[in-house]
């Protein structure tokens, strides 16, 4: 796999999947029985050998979260120092994952590059697994594979427009905040949190020096952006958000729009429950479209109806 991105891809960086990297570094040291206490182990004795295993991976995790070299290789040595009696375990991690691919693995060098937050294939195999589901039996032909995969597509492009559409109207109040004027609503909160978590840090009495992370892995503002953004008395603009974000993809023009924007934010427009007013313009409504248990339902009443009814 990797020689063959290396071949199709060469100018592409790729990164190792957390998950599988530390799967990986735990099924050696089961299989290694690398922390057994005795060949024949009380129940006690297990339960030691797994609180071993459990600790030396969360220093593994906190390894590959690091995010500055420096704390990377504090924390490796930490480890180098604590295992010293392991020989094995920590030529394995050394010879097998981090000598070769620290820079695909440790955060503080693959967060350098622009992954959304797609540190692991999680997603493709959830991908594969929905796949999966649609397709039920790996006997079909061809074209039972292409039905299949469509009526897949049609359904997740369904489900994404809900999911965006809630995401749209759901902002958490603690999402409204003026620095957040131009983007509520128009970016997803998700990532509007991650923002905020830097905005936050700005109030911490010992900052940590901005290494960048945010803007060069996610493509939003690091804290230090944002500290500058507000000594000029301005708030963050929609061009701050990599348009992967966005609600609606940016046409070209959109960066030309964005200056001079009032720090005050008008109260949020809460849509009653209330019946909308019928609106004769269908394209500017806002009214979904009923699901499909409400048209059968609307249908069940109708047929109840016409039973209630006297026949002539
Ligand atoms: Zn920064």
């Amino acid at each position: 796999m990797i020689n063959a991105l290396k071949e199709v891809f060469p100018w592409q960086q790729n990164l190792l999947c957390e998950w599988h990297v530390t799967t990986a570094i735990l099924a050696y040291i089961k299989r290694e029985r690398v922390f057994r206490i005795a060949i024949n182990q009380t129940d006690e004795q297990v339960a030691e050998e797994e609180a071993k295993q459990d600790k030396f991976m969360a220093r593994v995790s906190g390894l590959i979260i690091s995010t500055t070299v420096n704390t990377y290789q504090t924390r490796l040595k930490g480890i180098q120092q604590d295992y010293k009696h392991h020989i094995e375990l920590l030529q394995y991690l050394a010879n097998t994952w981090l000598d070769p691919w620290a820079t695909q693995i440790i955060r503080a060098y693959a967060d350098q590059y622009l992954h959304f937050g797609n540190r692991a294939t999680s997603r493709i195999e959830g991908g594969h697994s929905v796949l999966k589901k649609y397709l039920q039996t790996s006997m079909g032909d061809l074209k039972m594979v292409m039905e299949k995969v469509n009526l897949l597509l049609t359904n997740q492009h369904v489900q994404h427009g809900a999911s965006m559409g809630q995401a749209k109207d759901r902002t958490p109040q603690r999402l409204m905040i003026p620095l957040f004027a131009e983007l509520v609503g128009r970016v997803t909160p998700f990532v509007l949190l991650k923002v905020l978590g830097q905005y936050d840090m700005l109030a911490s009495k010992d900052l940590p020096p901005c290494h960048h992370l945010l803007r060069r892995s996610m493509g939003v503002p690091c804290h230090h952006e944002i500290r500058n953004r507000l000594q000029q008395q301005d708030v963050l603009h929609l061009s701050d958000i990599h348009e992967r974000w966005h609600f609606i993809k940016p046409t070209l023009g959109f960066l030309s729009v964005t200056a001079g924007q009032p720090l005050l934010m008008n109260p949020r427009v809460i849509k009653s429950k209330g019946r909308p007013k019928k609106s004769k313009s269908k394209k500017t409504s806002t009214q979904r479209d009923p699901s499909a248990f409400e048209i059968e339902a609307k249908k069940a009443k109708e047929r109840k109806g016409r039973v209630l009814r006297p026949r002539k």
